[in-house]
């Protein structure tokens, strides 16, 4: 894949590939446990990466960049990707939660079913049903001399353990023989220990630099109910064990972790390297390999945290469109494609650091821009009347508009609409006194320095030049009807058009065909970039203002029937306003809701 830009992972994989170091790979255990595969014995040559997600919650864009990364090498290198659910922690786990990651990851645009050489591959796993295998390889491990049980009270073990620069002290458990472990060790399977009454741990180093590799617990007892192995255990495995183990009996080549886990590696190695002696695995094991983890500005990337907004209704689901998960950036707008140019575009390194959120944001108007149809919406209506429109076009006349579905494509076609004496148009786009600057709509005036100046001459946008003349307010002073005359012979299109010229261009909607729209603006959900930046609680730096609902006036082309109707999850351009996506969930043809994607330009704090 000479297109791609390589990165320190790619490297790894076309050396190993290069020296054919899995090609050679010889199963070691029971054919029984291979059998795990969907294929039965895998191909031993491909390169074979999984993504590992915790059924605990909805998976967030950072996940989205693990899973871009691991399938998109098993992709580029002909090889596989392995789905699995690591869901060897009884309690947290949800059905619901392992269908949304299904199809978090199916929507990204993989599939963990694999047909490259002509046997389907059905490589979606779930770590419970090891549970068998890896109470085996923890007999082996007693067996062997590299593992007892421990019955110290979970203080005395933490102060043994030592610090950092501190060796630990040995546990009086730990000279226990292989037969005493093996007897205790049943028992805790047994039910015959209480909770937290014993662990086992593998023995390796309490004096080892390392802390992770002073004799680190691999099992304990739990009596919890597991979703899929029900009440069959009391004991469970802890991650850092359970882990490796995953990865070797899918027989998966290059294990791709956050850094986080770096000085779990070599844990990691001890682990496999053991049960390779022991023939329970293949060889060569696979290898863990570390990558920074996303970090995205204004967001939280971490299941527990958004799941905690989730649940004080500090937002509106899982899938609110201000939420950085996969479900909420989908219903926000979100492509698969500009999802996948961001992945590429932060690509991987080995130290953390923080991406800017306007980096996504810019990858999903780079991804919309060119396919996006065009349409007018006018989201803070104001009236615009057309004083003149009776004696120039004619009383109760219509003037017929078109415009370009897409600007560079048009073989797309044309949207229409009309024009009539009353327009709906942006607040914003008329002011009283502009500033300097301001070349939208504003009336005759004294400036500053007491000149008089004339009112404004603006184009509607595929519409006529008109002149500015004033505006109607109420009794409070709020301006509710702006006026204006139409310049005649300057429609767009026609042989004046060009006559009069303009500094200023502003969108609108006919009155008379607009279509009422609910639109939803959001901003970011957090007000400082790192939000919790300095230790504070993030929920100090919600931004209480994330979410503006308008009702708008979009154009009629929008509608059933219309040459860019907008369905469910449609994508658009409005037209100096930004990208805007008909919500998955609440759109209806008869009641069309509009949700901000991405605006125009990076304006967020300007
Ligand atoms: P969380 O803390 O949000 O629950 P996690 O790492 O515990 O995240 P898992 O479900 O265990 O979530 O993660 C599945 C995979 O996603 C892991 O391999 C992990 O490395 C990866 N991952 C999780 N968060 C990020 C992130 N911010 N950037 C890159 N990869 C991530
Ligand atoms: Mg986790
Ligand atoms: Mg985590």
């Amino acid at each position: 894949e000479a297109h791609k830009p390589s990165n320190f992972l790619r490297q790894i994989i076309e050396k190993d590939l290069a020296e054919g170091t899995y090609a050679a790979r010889r199963w070691g255990g029971s054919p029984g446990d291979a059998a795990h595969h969907a294929s039965g014995q895998p191909d031993p040559a491909k390169v074979r990466l999984r993504f590992p997600p915790e059924p605990n919650g909805y998976l967030h864009v950072g996940h989205a960049k693990s899973i871009c990364l691991n399938f998109g090498l098993a992709r580029d290198y002909g090889g596989v990707c392995h789905l699995r659910f690591d869901d060897t922690n009884p309690e947290k786990e949800d059905t619901e939660y392992v269908d949304s990651i299904k199809d978090a990851v199916q929507w990204l645009g993989f599939d963990w079913k694999n047909n490259t050489s002509g046997a389907v591959e059905t490589n979606l796993y779930q770590a419970s049903d090891y549970f068998d295998f890896m109470y085996r390889a923890a007999e082996y491990l007693i067996d062997a001399g590299h593992a007892y049980v421990d019955e110290q009270s979970a203080d005395e073990m933490r102060i043994n353990r030592g610090d950092f620069g501190k060796p630990g002290t040995d546990s009086p458990f730990r000279s226990r023989t292989p037969a005493e472990n093996l007897a205790r060790f049943r028992e805790m399977r047994d039910g015959q220990l209480l909770d937290g009454a014993a662990v086992l741990r593998a023995k390796i180093d309490m004096a080892s630099p390392n802390i992770n590799m002073r004799d680190p617990a691999i099992y304990r007892i739990r009596r919890a109910h597991h979703h899929n192995t029900g009440d069959k255990w009391c004991i469970y495995p802890m991650y850092t064990y359970a882990h490796p183990i995953e990865d070797a009996l899918e027989q998966i080549t290059h294990s791709i972790c956050t850094l986080e886990f770096e000085d779990q590696r070599p844990f990691y190695d001890w682990l496999l390297d053991r049960l390779a002696e022991g023939g329970l695995i293949a060889t060569p094991h696979p290898r863990q390999y570390e990558f920074a983890r996303l970090n995205l500005t204004y967001v939280l990337t971490s299941k527990r945290k958004l799941a905690q907004l989730v649940n004080e209704n500090r937002v509106n689901g899982w899938d609110d469109p201000r939420m950085p998960t996969i479900v909420g950036l989908r219903r926000r707008g979100y492509t698969p494609e500009a999802i996948q140019l961001f992945a590429e575009r932060i690509g991987v390194t080995k130290s953390d650091s923080w991406i800017d959120y306007s980096t996504l944001e810019g990858c999903l108007r780079e991804t919309l821009d060119g396919s996006a149809p065009r349409a007018m919406a006018v989201l803070d209506p104001v009236k615009l009347v057309l004083t003149n429109w009776d004696e120039v076009m004619g009383a109760g006349m219509l003037d017929d508009c078109s415009a370009p579905i897409h600007p560079h494509h048009p073989e797309l076609g044309k949207r229409e609409f009309k024009i009539g004496k009353e327009v709906w148009i942006d607040r914003s786009d008329y002011e009283e006194t502009p500033p300097k600057g301001f070349f939208r709509l504003f009336p005759p005036h004294l400036n500053a320095s007491k000149q008089a100046i004339a009112g404004s001459k603006v184009r509607l946008k595929y519409g006529h030049v008109i002149e500015c003349t004033g505006a109607v307010k109420d009794a409070e002073g709020r301006i509710i009807e702006v006026q204006a005359k139409l310049l005649p012979d300057t429609k767009s299109g026609t042989p004046g058009a060009d006559s009069v010229k303009v500094k200023g261009v502003i969108t609108w909607v006919g009155v008379n065909d607009a279509v009422p729209a609910e639109v939803r603006l959001y901003e970011r959900l957090f007000r400082e970039a790192q939000p919790e930046g300095g230790g504070v609680d993030f929920l100090t730096n919600l931004n209480a203002d994330s979410l503006k609902v308008m009702t708008a006036y979009v154009e009629p082309s929008l509608a059933s029937g219309g040459a860019i109707e907008a369905k469910a999850d449609d994508k658009f351009q409005f037209e100096r306003h930004g990208y805007f996506v008909a919500d998955r969930v609440d759109h209806a043809a008869g009641r069309p809701v509009f949700n901000l994607a991405v605006g125009l330009k990076d304006s967020w704090g300007k």
